[in-house]
């Protein structure tokens, strides 16, 4: 089915001058609601599709001013003019306006929509992605991408429904066709000690990107407990308390590891 334009969207934030998000200044669009619930997830306000409350844990009643609402509707319009305003900083620094989330492809007429006055203003576009979206919504939007920075997990796929609650079936794919149609594509890989940073694993995400084409670089994200607070804000379950932050001395092991594909190693995005 052919994609439409969108006249709106959900997001819950617009980050101004963002440096991690692909090259240059960029203004990034944090879309709202993520077909995955990955047990790490630093942003769980990302997750739900609609908007939520965010309370703060020392007052819990709902009628007092410690309730933040997280997540609201905006016209493609609006999000455009505040991506606009921050052009003369794209152009002095190779930068532009990045798509991430949440999901951004789970609104897809959405990010196509903005995705293509992206393009018609000649602004560099990049897209941060889980990678899960049908192939059908992947090619509609790829031509208006610039650069994806992609996640990869796991190549294995028990292993990766039960920490992100899907499978990977579809996430290899898209990555391997965008791979082979041209995509510039940096590939994230989040590193949690006790979930995916053993040999197996680690060897089989080394070999699997030694056989993709077109990968700018292998970002290495450490595992980190940062997000903590927002659950307890949103009242869920952190299911990483017995989990630990990776050392620098098994981020620098790991990276040597991923150094044989031969591709550009960095840790940190
Ligand atoms: S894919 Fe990203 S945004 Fe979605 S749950 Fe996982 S870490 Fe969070």
């Amino acid at each position: 089915m052919e994609l439409g334009i969108a006249n709106s969207g959900i997001i819950f934030d617009i980050k101004k001058f963002a440096i991690h998000d692909g090259p240059g200044i960029r203004t990034t669009i944090f879309f709202k609601g993520c077909p995955l619930i990955c047990w790490w997830c630093h942003n769980p306000e990302s997750q739900n599709f609609k908007p939520e409350n965010f309370i703060n844990p020392k007052n819990e009643d709902k009628h007092s001013e410690n309730i933040e609402i997280i997540g609201k509707k905006v016209s493609v319009s609006d999000v455009f003019k505040e991506i606009e305003k921050e052009i003369i900083f794209y152009d002095q620094s190779g930068g532009g306006v990045s798509f991430s989330g949440g999901e951004p492809l789970s609104q897809p007429e959405f990010l196509l929509s903005l995705l293509k006055l992206c393009k018609n203003n000649e602004i560099h576009t990049v897209l941060d992605t889980s990678g899960y979206a049908t192939e059908e919504i992947l090619k509609q939007i790829q031509d208006y991408v610039d650069l994806f920075l992609y996640d990869l997990k796991f190549i294995d796929s028990t292993k990766h429904e039960k920490y992100t609650g899907v499978s990977n079936q579809q996430i290899l794919k898209n990555l391997i066709w965008l791979s082979e149609n041209g995509s510039k594509i940096i590939i994230r890989i989040p590193i949690i000690p006790g979930i995916n940073d053993d040999n197996d694993e680690l060897n089989k995400m080394r070999d699997f990107i030694s056989g993709l084409n077109n990968i700018q670089g292998i970002d290495l994200l450490p595992f980190h407990k940062i997000g903590k607070n927002k659950y307890i804000k949103l009242n869920l379950l952190y299911k990483m308390e017995n989990f630990n932050e990776p050392s620098s001395e098994l981020m620098e092991k790991i990276k040597l590891k991923f150094e044989d594909t031969n591709v550009p190693v960095k840790i940190g995005g």
